[in-house]
């Protein structure tokens, strides 16, 4: 699934691309992922002629402010990712006009696809399907729960280390336990880091995943802290991960593997000692540590 520096790097592109266009049409040809209005028809009315004012990230959501005080959000979800260029429409299916890495397989599988002003095109390629796009009127998003509900950024200036043990207190507090990979993967306590950037930034700061994060000692919790900005932000300057399907709006992998130290390197060597990096459940997600390096 995109994480936050995925995301990132969506928006940052996008931004380059879109920015000032406006919704010509919309095409689908699986209505569901459309969740409000909850009508294909309405929301295509809805879009039509709005003009993309800004385009900025909330944890994994992409929101477009567009005009007439209303907002595009898109979730990408586990497989889906959106590309910027020009498709035409045969055998019931979208083909890029631009050669290159648009005509990637994995970014073929278009349900969603917006044309703009300009002829340009802004497609959801999304294999699994589960990717979402709501329309809002700018204040109803604001105010909604799921907004609401989500936890600080992390790489905004005013995270601070103080504020991150604000953000694991108030956790622990409602629930009394939780494992520190799953809570770094909560949306609600810090936003925007999922499976594989837990992975990496315990790997980092020798955290093992199940450690009860009440247990974790002032020391572990900087580390924890100072990698997670650490991680995100080199995560960005490489354009994302490259090992699933997201792919930047043109279509071309990140390059975080060059980095990468413990996500699906199971039976790999740990970088630092020379172990088996191992890879173990925690509920329906599985986690990558070094057993030598990150001790329960
Ligand atoms: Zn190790």
């Amino acid at each position: 699934m995109p994480e936050l520096p995925e995301v990132e790097t969506t928006i940052r592109s996008l931004k380059t691309k879109i920015l000032g266009r406006i919704f010509f049409d919309v095409w689908t040809d699986f209505p569901k992922q459309i969740k409000r209005p909850k009508s294909f028809n309405q929301f295509k009315k809805e879009i039509k002629g709005e003009k993309i004012q800004n385009i900025w990230r909330r944890g994994k959501n992409i929101i477009f402010t567009l005009s007439k005080n209303k907002s595009l959000l898109i979730h990408q979800k586990l497989t889906g990712h959106l590309l910027v260029g020009k498709w035409t429409f045969d055998k019931g299916a979208w083909h890029s006009e631009i050669k290159g890495p648009l005509q990637e397989k994995t970014n073929s599988y278009i349900h969603l696809l917006f044309t703009l002003d300009n002829g340009q095109m802004l497609a959801l390629s999304d294999l699994r399907k589960f990717a979402k796009a709501e329309l809002w009127t700018t204040r109803d998003l604001e105010n909604s729960e799921a907004m609401k509900k989500l936890g600080p950024e992390p790489l905004e200036k005013n995270f601070s280390f103080e504020k991150f043990l604000e953000a694991l207190g108030s956790y622990l507090k409602l629930k009394r336990k939780g494992k520190i990979k799953q809570v770094l993967m909560d949306q609600n306590i810090i936003a925007g880091i999922g499976n594989i950037y837990s992975d990496e930034i315990l790997w980092r700061a020798k955290i093992h995943p199940f450690k009860e994060t009440s247990k974790l000692k002032k020391q572990d919790l900087k580390n924890i802290y100072r990698f997670l900005k650490d991680v995100l932000k080199k995560s960005i300057v490489l354009k994302g991960e490259s090992f699933s399907d997201f792919r930047t709006p043109s279509g071309e992998k990140g390059e975080f593997d060059s980095i990468r130290k413990a996500y699906q390197r199971e039976g790999e060597k740990c970088s630092r000692c020379k172990n088996i990096i191992k890879r173990v459940k925690m509920g329906n997600r599985s986690t990558h540590f070094c057993p030598k390096c990150q001790k329960l």
